[in-house]
């Protein structure tokens, strides 16, 4: 079931939201080479109790930790660790959603460890203007696979691949809501979006071939050919003035 928030409800998911970008801003702020990931996601779990939001990954499905963090080939779920160190020339992907109130937000970053290659770099940027343009997709009026018709038509001239597996979807009272929102599809097709809905675009992009697995800790997914991936997600709402994006500090 697609649900519509209200106003107020809307208010309660921009504080979510807005404790989600701050987190991540500061996490992004401490990633450089020698830090572990396990240490990070320490970091976000004593700054979500400062300010009063509740992680909304910890447990969920049984997940260990409050950040998914995914470094170079991993492309999601990432499980961190004091024993991951991070090196330069590493991208590293930061997951992260909260909820306040009972009200939802997630929203993830891919950023560079010190310096890396212009492959990589060009994989970031690309990756997120991938999530703006599926972004400015969410409009009254349009259909889910507009969003993901927008991400796929940017990327794959690029020559990656889209994930198929993962896909974005619906937030609010919970992590996961209807619809699921694809990186790929027909334009013009699928569930049409109305004001109030809120979702979770969130590509994932393969410098390689869109094929992933899971490996054997069940929950990391890797790219299947090694190749790089990158993530960038917000939180959106639809507004009757275009795209509302939560998950971002003003
Ligand atoms: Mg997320
Ligand atoms: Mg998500």
């Amino acid at each position: 079931m697609v649900t519509l928030k209200s106003e107020r409800e809307l208010g309660l998911m921009r504080v979510a939201g807005k404790a989600v970008a701050q987190i991540l801003d500061e996490m992004i702020r401490m990633v450089e080479p020698g830090i572990t990931t396990g240490e990070l996601d320490q970091y976000a779990e004593s700054r979500c109790k400062e300010l009063k939001v509740i992680p909304a990954f910890k447990g969920y499905h049984g997940f260990p930790a409050c950040v998914c963090i995914s470094v170079n080939e991993e492309v999601v779920h990432g499980i961190p660790s004091k024993k991951k160190t991070l090196k330069a020339g590493d991208i590293v992907g930061l997951d992260f959603g909260v909820h306040y109130e009972g009200w939802y937000g997630d929203s993830a970053r891919t950023v560079p460890v010190g310096k890396v290659s212009a492959e990589a770099t060009q994989l970031l940027k690309v990756t997120q203007e991938s999530l703006m343009r599926g972004i400015a997709a969410c409009k009254e009026g349009n259909r889910v696979f507009d969003i993901g018709h927008a991400v796929q038509n940017y990327v794959e001239p690029f020559g990656y691949g889209v994930v198929r597996e993962f896909v974005g979807h619906g937030i609010g009272r919970a992590l996961h809501e209807d619809p699921q929102v694809p990186n790929y599809g027909p334009k013009g097709k699928g569930l049409q979006l109305k004001v109030g809905m809120v979702l979770a675009i969130e590509p994932m992009i393969n410098a390689g071939s869109h094929e992933v697995k899971v490996l054997n800790d069940g929950w990391t997914a890797v790219t299947v050919d090694k190749a790089l991936s990158a993530h960038f997600e917000h939180t959106v709402a639809i507004t009757p003035n275009g795209p509302e994006i939560l998950t971002r500090l003003e």
